[in-house]
């Protein structure tokens, strides 16, 4: 297996201007794990509850996602509901349920720790860390988090930033972790903790990837309906980080073609109720997005 992925596997209820779902698959892991699985062999860690559907262990399975490291534990699996606002940018949090989350000790196989890759999707940091204590010899760590964290976890969070090579992180997060206004400064001050690439979402504005001293900027795709935002930054570091495994390339230029892939996976994502439109994205699907994406980015020449 390739990469090693912490995370929630969770139920989503959530709430947009265009409808309503309850219980639908999701968590920071299952999108993550979902958009990886179109490039290299994610392998999860992670607590799931009695109520886990097994038609929701298959599809993971089938997708291509390592599910050796899958615990199950007597309780309810972990629960997150959201309403999103009218123009689907903000969105306000209606619950968090840890349930079998909040006594859930990260066991990794032997397999799991010899992976190179390693993600430590959005969850307690105290969790994130543990996992990455378990990996022998890490070659990237990328790791997400979430203003939760930033505000109850913060000793915690700092810790694990320092042996992180890179963070995904949304714009008014990087605010609120740095307390700097400007998204430029935000991710130099978090460089400085620790990861040297940065990576700045922006929602339907695309995401901005700072590199060491390499600033990139990759726009999300142009859509003419998005019905559920939930998942696309996880999704987003699922390309991202998936398509960096397999082409076995860190270098910034290869991080550029990664962060278009992020932004193409994610734009899948957003078009169907939690993974209902990523489950289906082929490659195919990818190769002419990103043609669609070059044209999209490409111009000519200044003539002045
Ligand atoms: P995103 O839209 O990329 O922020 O990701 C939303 C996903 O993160 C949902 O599927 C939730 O289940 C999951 N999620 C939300 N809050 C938390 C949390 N506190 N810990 C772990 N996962 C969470």
């Amino acid at each position: 297996m390739s990469i090693v992925v912490i995370g929630s596997v969770a139920y989503d209820s959530i709430a947009t201007p265009l409808g309503c779902r309850d219980d639908m698959l999701g968590g920071s892991g299952t999108f993550f794990s979902l958009a990886a699985a179109r490039f290299a062999k994610p392998s999860v860690v992670a607590v799931v509850g009695e109520d886990f559907r097994p038609d929701d262990l298959a599809l993971l399975q089938e997708q291509g996602v390592d599910l050796s490291g899958l615990q199950h534990s007597p309780g309810k699996t972990f629960r997150w509901g959201g309403r999103y606002h009218e123009d689907m940018n903000g969105r306000d949090t209606l619950f968090t349920e840890l349930n079998v989350f909040e006594s859930f000790q990260p066991k990794l196989t032997p397999a799991q720790a010899e992976s190179s890759f390693v993600f430590l999707g959005n969850i307690q940091p105290r969790l994130q860390d543990s996992v990455l204590e378990q990996v022998k010899a890490p070659r990237f760590v990328a790791a997400d988090t979430m203003n939760l964290w930033i505000h109850t976890a913060r000793a915690e969070l700092v810790e694990v930033l320092r042996r992180v090579d890179a963070l995904f992180i949304n714009d008014e997060e990087a605010r609120e972790l740095t307390g700097k206004r400007s998204v430029v400064l935000a991710a130099r001050e978090i460089q400085a903790m620790g990861p040297s690439m940065v990576v700045i979402k922006r929602g339907e504005h695309g995401a901005i990837v700072f590199n060491d001293g390499d600033i990139f900027y990759a726009p999300a795709f142009p859509l003419e309906r998005v019905v559920d935002p939930t998942g696309a930054g996880d999704t987003f570091a699922g390309g991202f980080v998936g398509y960096l495994e397999s082409t076995g390339d860190i270098s910034a230029a290869n991080a550029r073609r990664a962060a278009v892939v992020g932004s193409i996976m994610a734009s899948f994502c957003v078009e169907g109720y939690g993974v209902d439109k990523l489950k289906r994205v082929d490659r195919q699907a990818i190769r002419e997005r990103y043609e669609a994406f070059a044209k999209l980015t490409t111009f000519g020449g200044l003539v002045l």
